[in-house]
Formats: structure tokens, C-alpha cells, sequence
């Protein structure tokens, strides 16, 4: 069979590898698996979401209400935004997806960071569109520009706080950059990390409202799957000019979010208490994991989200090994080789899993 030639020029996206495969393949037990590969939430989720499934389960045979009235307004309210603004996603990924496939034809190019979230340039590629970068690890915004000039690129995507090194950009100066972007190109500020960053230097605080008021270009999106710790319930969202989400809603499948994500989505919203106690703990936890790699003398990337980013002594310990050995004991982290990087990424996790990584990574060094 002939497949469209784009696909030949994209990688399947690889996920953090899940804990049925250590134990399938190690023969270790769930319980002692330790995975802090994808970001997500180590306290899991509210006690509130959890009540609220439980008593929905008999609303699985129905299709979800396709206006997702109940969880936008909730995303309204909490944005301050109109829920016109909002659209639903399965997984913040759907709405990638609704992004390149709305502007993109093949021949045309994206702008991204060098180091970033994979799936932008997959979508991208999907549309037979080129992916252009920068050279820096960290944004570098003046780069930014000089390929913007360049490359005309219909989109720009900005990530931050940016996964995978954790760096973040003040508002200041984002705004200073999209104000010298045309309003025909869209930007894609992907918030996933936001509320993380804000609670560690308020500088890196964009709001949706304002950005999107003040920049019409701007698609604000952000997910569900870390802080909110539903990242199996797949739900994510964006908020845009009505004029980008109608354009949107023409890319979209009927009912692409279930009705148990749904309703989980705006429980969650509801229970900041949550929220607050989990960012509390990331700051105390990572300032563990920083003061860890001062004292082994490794680089760390100051990191405004739920992880950071180790660099390894490569003459010492290479990512790859050191990550396959922590793997086949049942502790799951994410080796950044692929991205060029002799490093890894670790989901700061609970106190006493954070023991177990920082006295085996101690060890191994
Ligand atoms: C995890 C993550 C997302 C969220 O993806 P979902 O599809 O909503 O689960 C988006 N962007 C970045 C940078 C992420 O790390």
C-alpha cells in the first residue's frame, strides 16, 4: 500500500514507558514500580473527582452532551473568559491537532524551540509542513525572531513553562516578542506547566484573557493530565478568538471528549485545595533534587514546572545506560538521548519516592 509520503518523514510519537511494560518484562510487581516519567500528578487526584466518577458510572452508555456546556463553563469562569473562547480537547494534543490542520498546507513551516514538546513538529509533519528550530536548549526569543523573519512560518509554538528542560519565559518579555509577529500568524502558547511556574516566580504568569485580548493570534492551550493528575482521562483544552475556535470546530470528531473525562475535568477545577497542596510540595521536593545535583557537581535546568532536567557527566555515566538500569529495577524515568541530551528528566514525585531515586542515582554515581 502507497501511504501519503508525509509519513515518511515523521517519527510515531514514543511515550514514557508505561508500568505494565516493567512489569511484563522485569516481572516486577505493580506496587513496586516507581514511574516518574510523564509528569504526571504523584498524589494522584482530588478525593472529589474520585466520588464524582464513582457516581457516574451508569452514565456510560450514553453519548457525552456533545455542547460540553458544564465543563466550559467551568473553564470559563475560572480564565475569566467567555465560554466561546473554549474548546475542548482529548488531551491538549487534540488541540495541536485542530491547530496545524486548520492553517497548515504542505510546504508551509513551523517555528519551535530546538528543545521541546515532540508533537508539535508530528502534527506539523502530518500536514506535510516543515518544522524550523532554534539552536538554543533554552527559548531564546531573539532567535525566535531572526527565524521567524526568515522562515515566515504560519505557526509558532512557545511552551512555558517548556518541557523537556523545565525553563520558562517572563511575561515581559513574550509580550514584547508577539508584539512584532504579525496577527496572521498563529502562536501556540502551550500553558501545560503554567499554574507550576506562576508558583515559583509570578513573572512567568500569563494569563489566558489578557493574552488572548491583546493578541488574537495567540491559541492558549492547556491540559488536564498533570497538575490535575488526570492524565488517563485524556482532556485537555484551548482558548482562543471565537473567530479560531469556530474554525476549530469544523476540524473536530462529534463527542471527542467521554463523559466521565468531562465530568472529571470540571470536579477538579473545583477543589484548589488539591491544587495548592501538590504545588506546595513540588517546590520543596525539587529544591531536593537541586541541592542533590549542586553537591554530585552535575548541571541541573532551573525548572518552573512538576520535573527537572539532570545533565550527566558523559564521561562518567551515559543517560541511556543509567536509565536502563534504573528501569529493570523498576524505576521509571525519562532519558532526554533522543533529544541530544546526555540527561534526564525525573517527575518530582512524593517525598519517599524521591528517596529512592536520589539514593539509587547517588549510588550509580
Ligand atoms: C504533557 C504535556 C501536554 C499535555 O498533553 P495532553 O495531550 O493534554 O495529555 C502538552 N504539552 C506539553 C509540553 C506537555 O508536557
Amino acid at each position: 500500500m502507497r501511504f501519503q509520503p508525509a509519513l515518511d518523514k515523521i517519527p510515531a510519537y514514543e511515550a514514557g514507558k508505561p508500568i505494565e511494560l516493567v512489569v511484563r518484562e522485569y516481572g516486577i510487581s505493580p506496587e513496586k514500580v516507581l514511574k516518574l516519567a510523564s509528569n504526571e500528578n504523584p498524589y494522584g487526584v482530588s478525593p472529589k473527582v474520585s466520588e464524582v466518577i464513582k457516581e457516574a458510572v451508569y452514565k456510560m452508555p450514553l453519548y457525552p452532551d456533545d455542547s460540553y456546556k458544564a465543563l466550559k463553563d467551568a473553564l470559563a469562569k475560572t480564565h475569566g473568559v467567555d465560554a466561546k473562547n473554549v474548546i475542548q480537547g482529548n488531551g491538549s494534543d487534540q488541540i495541536f491537532d485542530f491547530a496545524t490542520r486548520s492553517v497548515l498546507n504542505p510546504g508551509d513551516k513551523i517555528l519551535q524551540n530546538g528543545k521541546t514538546f515532540s508533537m508539535y513538529s508530528i502534527y506539523a509533519g502530518q500536514c506535510g509542513a516543515e518544522t524550523i528550530q532554534t539552536s538554543s536548549e533554552l527559548h531564546d526569543l531573539n532567535q525566535f525572531l531572526d527565524l521567524y523573519k526568515k522562515h515566515s512560518p504560519k505557526i509558532i509554538f512557545i511552551c512555558t513553562p517548556c518541557n523537556p528542560i523545565g525553563d520558562a519565559l517572563d511575561k515581559s518579555d513574550l509580550y514584547t516578542f508577539l508584539q512584532k509577529i504579525s496577527s496572521d500568524t498563529m502562536v501556540v502558547l502551550d500553558a501545560a506547566y503554567m499554574e507550576f511556574g506562576k508558583t515559583r516566580d509570578l513573572r512567568k504568569e500569563v494569563q489566558a484573557a489578557d493574552v488572548i485580548s491583546k493578541f488574537p493570534n495567540v491559541l492558549y492551550t492547556n491540559t488536564f493530565s498533570k497538575i490535575y493528575g488526570l492524565g488517563g482521562m485524556r482532556i485537555g483544552y484551548g482558548i482562543a478568538s471565537e473567530e479560531m475556535i469556530r474554525a476549530f470546530y469544523k476540524l473536530r470528531p462529534p463527542f471527542n471528549v467521554s463523559q466521565l473525562s468531562q465530568l472529571a475535568a470540571a470536579t477538579a477545577l473545583s477543589d484548589r485545595e488539591f491544587v495548592e497542596n501538590y504545588l506546595k510540595e513540588n517546590l520543596k521536593e525539587m529544591v531536593r533534587y537541586e541541592n542533590f545535583a549542586k553537591k554530585k557537581g552535575l548541571f541541573y535546568f532551573e525548572s518552573y514546572a512538576n520535573f527537572i532536567t539532570i545533565k550527566l557527566d558523559q564521561a562518567k555515566l551515559d543517560s541511556t545506560q543509567t536509565f536502563d538500569t534504573l528501569l529493570k529495577e523498576g524505576i521509571i524515568l525519562r532519558n532526554l538521548k533522543s533529544y541530544g541530551l546526555n540527561a534526564l528528566r525525573i517527575t518530582i514525585g512524593r517525598p519517599e519516592q524521591n528517596d529512592r531515586v536520589l539514593e539509587r542515582l547517588s549510588e550509580l554515581l
